[in-house]
């Protein structure tokens, strides 16, 4: 089987809080890290950070996303979620919620009630997945997949997989995607290996949230850094020199225009001055 090729490593590009709930490191694409890892748009990694006890959760308040999906996953604390779509949940560690915005919907993300009340270590990720222009403006959906749905695999001694979605080495995850995208949690123990079998024609990109890891033979240590794989090839050899987190994205691409203006992903910039219009208008919803 072939094997991807290492395009790039790269830190991360910018740090800034979102909110004032998420201190989070950009790993694209603020480092200049973009149409290589399309479908991807964006991917925010929160803390890891401590937060004292508190009665007053913190986040980000009311605001909108339309053309794309955010997709977050919970490693250590939790998040509270609720949107003008009606949906409402707690994201708790070992989580991931995968809530496509389409059309248009109004959310609130907030540290979870118990979470802020007890305080403690906070790591999550946020990630933006595109969605192709036939489907930018269908009905909005919320998919709530639980630790306990994400089907987890040893792939070597020392290594597990857990499949959130697509399919590696023949493990299959729960989301519902609108083009193949693959997502895998995998913990490595320090001198395990694994080789990834992707499936083709998907870009790719290798996150190192937090450990010691070789992408072939490539290292990248540390913490919030990404190597990135061409869309050729379908496989990947992994080593840890450490206990290591990373987070496997792929994607095919969407091969469309790109217009974007904060939280609205759209293909032109007339979709764009619609979308800002559709929100101040509260044709996006309001929450209740
Ligand atoms: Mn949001």
């Amino acid at each position: 089987m072939e094997k991807k090729k290492v395009l790039g490593q790269y830190g991360y590009g910018s740090q800034h809080w979102v909110g004032d709930g998420f201190p989070v490191r950009n790993l694209f694409p603020s480092n200049g890290v973009a149409s290589e890892i399309n479908p991807f748009l964006m991917l925010d990694y929160a803390g890891p950070a401590d937060f004292p006890p508190s009665n007053q959760p913190r986040g980000v308040d009311e605001h909108p996303h339309r053309g794309f999906e955010t997709v977050t996953i919970a490693y250590q604390g939790s998040v509270d979620h609720r949107d003008s779509a009606g949906n409402a949940g707690t994201i708790h560690p070992g989580d991931v919620q995968w809530m496509t915005a389409a059309s248009g919907v109004v959310h609130e993300e907030k540290h979870g009630h118990d979470f802020t009340a007890a305080g403690g270590a906070f790591e999550m990720i946020q990630l933006w997945v595109n969605l192709p222009a036939a489907v930018k403006m269908s009905p909005p959906r919320y998919q709530a997949i639980t630790s306990a749905e994400i089907p987890a695999a040893d792939l070597a001694p020392g290594v597990v997989a857990r499949v959130i979605a697509g399919e590696l080495n023949s493990v299959r995850g729960p989301a519902r995607t609108f083009t193949p995208i693959t997502l895998v949690d995998l913990r490595m123990a320090a001198g395990s290996r694994a080789s990834l079998e992707l499936p083709a024609d998907q870009n790719c990109g290798i996150v190192l949230l937090r450990g010691d890891v070789a992408v072939e033979e490539q290292r990248m240590a540390g913490e919030a850094q990404i190597t990135v794989l061409s869309q050729a090839g379908q496989s990947i050899e992994l080593s840890a020199a450490a206990d290591s987190l990373v987070l496997l994205l792929g994607g095919e691409p969407i091969n469309e225009p790109v217009a974007s203006y904060g939280p609205f992903v759209m293909n032109t910039h007339d979709e764009i001055r619609q979308a800002v219009e559709d929100y101040r208008a509260g044709r996006m919803g309001r929450l209740r």
